[in-house]
């Protein structure tokens, strides 16, 4: 486990992903920057890169 500061607990995200198009969860963990959700996220399983359902949960 390596050091977390204050300020990468506090942008620390919980993101579950759902693919439209062949049903598939992911539950990732993610982090804000700048505005946007960072989880290094690309595709699903079936190819899919752009038809998901995303929530994402402050988490710590
Ligand atoms: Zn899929």
């Amino acid at each position: 486990m390596g050091f977390l500061g204050e300020e990468d607990m506090m942008n620390r995200v919980k993101v579950t992903i759902r693919c439209k198009r062949c049903g598939e969860r992911f539950i990732l963990r993610g982090r804000r920057e700048k505005g946007k959700i960072n989880t290094g996220f690309k595709q699903c399983i079936c190819d899919n890169s752009n038809d998901f359902d995303i929530q994402i949960e402050d988490s710590y």
